[in-house]
C-alpha cells in the first residue's frame, strides 16, 4: 500500500512517520509513504501558494494551482488517478470501520488543508471524500493526516507482530479490548487478577471476553447497542 501526503509543511509529516512502528514499516518496506510539498508546484515567482479570501474575512486561503499540479503530478507518475481525501472538519468522522475499508485500497492520497483552508474549486475538482478526526478544528490537516495514515498502515501485513495483532483491539469487534497487566504482579498493594497468573487459557480467555462486554458497557454504551455479537478476538489467536 502507498499513502502520499500533499502537504505544506512536508517536514513535520516525515519526522512522525520516521519514528516507531511506522517508521520500522517504511524501512521495511511494508508500507510505501511520502510526502509531497505542495509548495514545490507553485507556478508563482515568489513561490506563494495562498491568498486573502475574495469576499473578505481573516486568514488565508491556499490556492488552487499549486495543489492541482501536485495532484497531476501523482496521477501522470502512476498512470491512474488516486482516491483522494481531503483532511477537513467538515468530511464524516473518521472510524475503525473505514480505515478497515480504505486499508484494502492498493493507494491513498491525503491533502492537508491549511490557514482559513483551501480554494473549493480544486477541492470540486479532486477530491473523492474528506474525513474528519473529530469534531473539533486545528491548525492544519497534517495531525489529521498522520492519525489516518498510522491507523491504515498499522493494517497492512507484517507491520504489527503477530503478537500484537490490530483484530483484538478496541473497535475492531465492535467492543473495546480487555485491560492489560505486566510485572510486577503486585504493584503500590494492586494485584493482577489472578486468572491471568494461572496458566489456564481457556479461563484467561473468558475472563478478557467478559472484561471487554463490561467495558463497553460501562464505558460506551452507544457502542453495545451497535454490537452486533461478532467474535472478539483473544490475542493467542492468530491473524487468518
Ligand atoms: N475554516 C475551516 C472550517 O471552519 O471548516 C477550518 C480550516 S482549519 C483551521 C485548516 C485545515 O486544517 C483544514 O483545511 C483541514 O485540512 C485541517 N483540519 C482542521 N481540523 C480538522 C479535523 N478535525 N479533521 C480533519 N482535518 C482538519
Amino acid at each position: 500500500m502507498k499513502i502520499s501526503i500533499m502537504t505544506l509543511f512536508p517536514e513535520m509529516c516525515e519526522t512522525v512517520l520516521n519514528e516507531s512502528v511506522i517508521g520500522r514499516a517504511r524501512a521495511n518496506g511494508k508500507v510505501e509513504m511520502e510526502c509531497l510539498n505542495i509548495r514545490d508546484f507553485t507556478t508563482d515567482k515568489h513561490n506563494r501558494v495562498d491568498f486573502a479570501p475574495y469576499g473578505g474575512g481573516g486568514g488565508m486561503i491556499m490556492q488552487c494551482q499549486p495543489i492541482y499540479d501536485c495532484y497531476k503530478h501523482i496521477c501522470e507518475r502512476d498512470g491512474k488517478k488516486p482516491h483522494l481525501i481531503f483532511m477537513s472538519p467538515q468530511g464524516a468522522v473518521l472510524t475503525q470501520q473505514r480505515v478497515k475499508e480504505l486499508a484494502q485500497l492498493d493507494s491513498i492520497v491525503l491533502l492537508c488543508g491549511h490557514y482559513e483552508g483551501v480554494d473549493e474549486r480544486v477541492l470540486e475538482e479532486i477530491v473523492d471524500e474528506e474525513i474528519s478526526i473529530g469534531d473539533y478544528v486545528l491548525t492544519g490537516g497534517e495531525l489529521p493526516a498522520l492519525v489516518l495514515a498510522d491507523a491504515i498502515a498499522r493494517m497492512q501485513d507484517g507491520v504489527l507482530s503477530a503478537q500484537e495483532n490490530f483484530m483484538q483491539e478496541s473497535h475492531y469487534s465492535g467492543l473495546l479490548e480487555h485491560p492489560h497487566y505486566t510485572r510486577p504482579p503486585e504493584w503500590m498493594g494492586r494485584e493482577v487478577p489472578p486468572v491471568l497468573l494461572s496458566g489456564n487459557h481457556a479461563e484467561i480467555d473468558k475472563w478478557r471476553r467478559a472484561q471487554a462486554y463490561s467495558r463497553t458497557m460501562e464505558r460506551r454504551p452507544d457502542m453495545m447497542e451497535k454490537y452486533s455479537g461478532g467474535e472478539i478476538v483473544l490475542p493467542r489467536k492468530k491473524k487468518d
